[in-house]
């Protein structure tokens, strides 16, 4: 690679794009960093937050302020500590050589991208939901209980069928959720491992020294411990 590098123009290389996300959400998820509005809110009791327009969790330490939605309504966000953006969930990113693994923060300032752009749709990190796709999930089952509730209270043939296809259901719903469980414990024994230092602006790798880049790759394969 080092020698392929040195072969190419200085255009072409700074053509090359960077890897911008250290991280997939879905890493992030499985290893349970991360919050949603709801279940922090759920801390504040109903009344102040009925009336409150700011409010900082005592115990993750991220503020939450209060947006107005319609005439009478208000929702919740969080205000992201890096770009002070409103947020619905913040994450927060495994630790990595020379820091702590830093603070809360959405997903572009976590350094965070999606699963399927990193690895395509097929990946098996994929059955791990982000916290949408477990609402929409989870909506979606609701709405096809109601909807054989009331198919088997109008129809004798569904009344008679209606226990055998809940079965189903049910079966359906666990199967998913062992599988995302698996997923989630996969990646979590992957993000253990050691993964490539993130990538330098291509201009300062020109400038490497082949014994530099030697040790880096030696470092990148792991064979060195810290
Ligand atoms: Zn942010």
């Amino acid at each position: 690679m080092t020698d392929l590098r040195r072969s190419l123009s200085p255009e072409f290389i700074a053509h090359i794009p960077r890897r911008r996300y250290e991280f997939t959400i879905e890493e992030v998820i499985a290893g349970g960093a991360v919050l949603t509005v709801p279940e922090v809110i759920a801390q504040l009791a109903p009344h102040k937050r009925r009336l409150l327009r700011s409010w900082t969790c005592p115990a993750y330490a991220v503020r939450l302020v209060a947006v107005r939605c319609g005439a009478c309504r208000r929702r919740w966000r969080f205000v992201c500590p890096v770009c002070q953006e409103r947020r619905e969930i913040l994450y927060k990113r495994p630790a990595q050589r020379g820091d702590d693994g830093a603070t809360w923060a959405c997903r572009p300032c976590a350094g965070l991208t999606y699963s399927s752009k990193r690895h395509g749709p097929r990946h098996p990190s994929r059955r791990v939901p982000t916290p949408r796709q477990a609402v929409i999930a989870k909506r979606r089952d609701e709405l096809e209980r109601r909807a054989l509730d009331s198919l088997a209270n109008s129809d004798l043939w569904w009344a008679q069928r209606r226990d055998d296809v809940l079965y189903a259901m049910t079966r359906a719903i666990a199967e998913r959720e062992s599988e995302a469980a698996r997923s989630a414990a996969w990646l979590r024994e992957q993000i253990r491992r050691p993964r490539p230092i993130a990538s330098a602006p291509n201009e300062i790798t020109l400038l490497f020294t082949p014994e530099l880049l030697a040790t880096l790759q030696r470092l990148n394969a792991g064979q060195m411990s810290a």
